[in-house]
């Protein structure tokens, strides 16, 4: 597979091409055509197999779909830790540097100060560890009403981490109306269950 056979636009091949990749991995393959067609999916896939670009091209290209005026988040990616969260930002800016999509994180550990005038620009796409992120929120900083795509990054480390509560928290705060990808290194049968019951009809995705 290329990533012109997966029905990537060009913004975001020229992109990643330019990062030096030169074909999609596993992962990639595998997801891509899912996300891309709306479907929720559960992804096991370890770090260092392209899983955060498996979902973060697709999410770029349905971003696009919609009309530059959007004012708040459409998109957030829910992570354990702060590595992670600036790392997902990062890729995400990488991938989309021909694209007028922006994206930011969040995450504990830092004065909150510091993350409220990025927070009153334009925020497409939000990267945050649970606990900042729930009290960006409970302050009126972050509106999650709008939310069409979420992603669960390594969730069994989330709730390993006992992120659980917290996680169950944001999920209140979001539109049902909505897509959801999670991704887990491990899917033992407690992670399953609690995937499901927070998805709709979705597509398993294991390499
Ligand atoms: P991840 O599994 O998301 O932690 O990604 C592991 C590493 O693979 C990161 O450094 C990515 O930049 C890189 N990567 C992701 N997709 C590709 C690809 N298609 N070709 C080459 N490298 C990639």
């Amino acid at each position: 597979m290329s990533f012109k056979n997966l029905n990537l636009i060009n913004p975001i091949i020229r992109a990643v091409t330019e990062a030096g990749y030169s074909q999609p991995t596993e992962i990639q393959n595998a997801a891509i055509p899912h996300i891309l067609s709306g479907k929720d999916i559960i992804g096991c896939a370890q770090t260092g197999t392209g899983k955060t670009a498996a979902f973060a091209m697709p999410i770029l290209q349905l971003l696009k779909k919609y009309t530059p005026e959007h004012r708040e988040i459409r998109t957030l990616i829910l992570t354990p830790t702060r590595e992670l969260a600036i790392q997902i930002e990062e890729n995400f800016r990488i991938y989309s540097k021909y694209m007028p999509l922006s994206q930011f994180s969040v995450f504990g550990g830092v004065s909150i100060g510091s993350q409220l005038a990025a927070l009153r620009k334009r925020v497409d796409i939000l990267v945050a560890t649970p606990g900042r992120l729930l009290d960006l929120e409970s302050q009126r900083h972050i509106d999650l009403s709008k939310i069409e795509i979420l992603v669960l990054d390594e969730a069994d480390r989330m709730l390993d981490m006992g992120f659980i509560n917290d996680v169950k928290k944001v999920l209140k705060l979001l539109p049902t109306k909505r897509q959801t990808l999670f991704f887990s290194a491990t899917m033992p049968k407690k992670i399953r269950e609690f995937a499901e019951t927070i998805m709709n009809k979705p597509v398993e995705v294991t390499v």
